[in-house]
């Protein structure tokens, strides 16, 4: 099949459609027509195979994945996913590859509306490129630098399941747990089919809060916030909130230092006020978000992690390509 095949085939045939795309794929750019008074959020995240999932990783789970890590960040904004283009690069043109990748990108992109307008499809090793947009109105973005002294810090969801998914794919469990074979699949899907938190985002957006996505570990991220807002966190490793599978993984004494900077977990952390938090716990429980407390914000540059009243000394570093 010629490339331009290809592109009709997979990309301009399954394409989801919205009226403000004036003009798709097939021409030199795509012609968008953002809505009156809107902000566009604009973000792009690269994976390559082997190093942000394992090579071993299903054609649909990588469509799935690549779509979920770019809503992520829109999400950690607080921004309504409207666009996006894909670049692709492929050892070879699979049509049977292809297919079930662009059904995995596609289950995601139906859910939220997501019209793939345009991108590069080009021969070498596998690797996905994506740009996302979304809207948001002026003022209302989830900045990382809103963060205050004294603010809740939370997370929707629960930490750690993909850190333990990665080990289960690469046979590197240890565990003194009876770990199950469903435990197990629960977390290797959590590595493989995060779910990006847009409407929690969204929730969060008519709030002025602080706000990170978990891509790097918990840690790492938190770190992110403070240090936009010259702050620092208070965390209380207690209150880090854990599926079952994770707990029958560590079997009730978790690995603080895989859960806090394991990565890949795409939940949101966020900041609030005290007197915002009634508000946001309402709004998130009537959308079935579950949002957990697990520090403060502080004054001192860095994170402390508490286990009741002792202090444990972690590493805070997440991933990092160029280490
Ligand atoms: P150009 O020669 O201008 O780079 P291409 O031949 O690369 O154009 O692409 C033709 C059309 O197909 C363009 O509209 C482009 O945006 C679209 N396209 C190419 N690859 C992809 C892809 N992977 N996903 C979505 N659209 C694509
Ligand atoms: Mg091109």
């Amino acid at each position: 099949m010629s490339e331009f095949d290809l592109i009709n085939q997979f990309f301009k045939a399954t394409a989801v459609k919205r009226d403000d795309v004036i003009l798709g794929i097939g021409d030199d750019c795509a012609i968008l027509s953002p809505p009156p008074g809107k902000q566009l959020a604009v973000s792009t995240d690269t994976l390559i195979s082997g190093v942000h999932f394992p090579q071993s990783t299903t054609a649909e789970d990588i469509g799935y994945k690549s779509l979920a890590v770019n809503l992520s960040d829109l999400a950690a904004m607080g921004a309504e996913p409207a666009w996006v283009s894909l670049a692709i690069s492929l050892p070879q043109a699979n049509d049977a590859w292809l297919k079930k990748f662009m059904c995995g990108f596609n289950e995601l992109a139906k859910q939220y509306n997501l019209s793939l307008i345009g991108g590069d499809t080009t021969q070498g090793h596998l690797s996905v490129t994506i740009n996302i947009t979304g809207f948001i109105d002026s003022e209302k973005a989830l900045k990382r630098s809103s963060a205050k002294v004294g603010d809740s810090i939370f997370v929707t969801g629960n930490i750690g399941d993909a850190a333990i998914g990665l080990k289960a794919v690469f046979n590197r469990l240890d565990t003194t747990g009876d770990f199950s074979e469903k435990n197990k699949h629960h977390c290797i899907n959590r590595l493989n089919r995060p779910s990006p938190r847009v409407n929690a985002g969204r929730l969060l957006s008519d709030f002025s809060v602080a706000a990170i996505d978990v891509s790097d570990g918990l840690m790492a991220d938190l770190n992110h916030i403070c240090e936009a807002s010259g702050v620092g966190a208070l965390l209380s490793l207690q209150q880090i909130p854990l599926s079952d599978a994770a707990l029958n993984y560590y079997n009730n004494k978790p690995d603080w230092q895989s859960v806090l900077s394991g990565g890949d977990d795409y939940e949101l952390c966020f900041t609030c006020a005290d007197n915002q938090y009634a508000e946001i716990q309402a709004l998130m429980e009537l959308n079935d978000i579950d949002i957990t407390c697990i520090g403060k914000v502080i004054e001192d540059a860095g994170i402390k992690c508490l286990y009741g009243n002792q202090l444990i000394t972690l590493n805070p570093s997440g991933y990092n390509h160029f280490k």
